[in-house]
């Protein structure tokens, strides 16, 4: 089972993979994570993306794909992955596809987590007292949801026409979220 958890930021995707992980062995892919690391390391790469992460805007699309590309050789006896945070635009869902293709994988579902975006805003005042994450600031945080509804949001036809699209209410509490994607990956 390869799943991609969709959603805009601060929805409960990373919450949702962890459990994931935690009782089905998946392997969680986060570019979000995987970037973070990249900077903490002081690595070319992480201070090349600091900047546009703190301001709430999207990476180049071939920066990512290139670390999803990377994870995927590195984990190919993996039961299955679940996609937190990536694919983000159209091109990098298309490449996702051809990179599965080469594993002899494909994905088989795409969770959407249904949220609204007023109670969001409220959710990442809280993450961001409790974390101090950058981009969590209420200026950062607009500029991410602004890039999900125009560069994130497309995918939601391009799975749609896949079949592979299921909507989950995200806004409920995280058991019943956990329960809610269960059965919709059939599981
Ligand atoms: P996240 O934790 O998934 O919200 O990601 C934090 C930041 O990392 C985003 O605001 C982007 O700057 C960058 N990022 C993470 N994943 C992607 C992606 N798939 N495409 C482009 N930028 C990304």
């Amino acid at each position: 089972m390869n799943l991609i958890l969709f959603g805009p930021p601060a929805a409960g995707k990373g919450t949702q993979a962890k459990r994931l992980v935690a009782e089905r062995g998946y392997i969680q892919l986060s570019t979000g994570d995987m970037l973070r690391a990249a900077r903490k390391s002081g690595s070319d790469l992480g201070r090349r993306c600091a900047a546009l992460m703190d301001a709430g805007q999207l990476v180049p699309d071939e920066v990512v794909i290139a670390l999803i590309e990377e994870a995927l050789a590195a984990n190919s006896a993996a039961p299955g992955f679940i996609f937190d945070g990536f694919p983000r635009t159209v091109a990098q869902a298309e490449a996702l596809d051809a990179m599965l293709a080469k594993h002899g994988r494909k994905i088989d579902r795409v969770v959407r987590l249904e949220v609204d975006p007023e109670k969001l805003m409220q959710r990442i005042a809280k993450r961001f007292a409790e974390e101090g994450r950058a981009d969590d600031n209420p200026e950062a945080y607009k500029v991410r949801l602004d890039a999900y509804t125009a560069q994130t949001a497309p995918l939601v036809p391009y799975y749609q026409a896949q079949g592979k699209l299921v909507g989950v209410d995200g806004m409920a509490d995280v058991e019943t979220v956990a329960r809610a994607i269960a059965a919709a990956i059939g599981a």
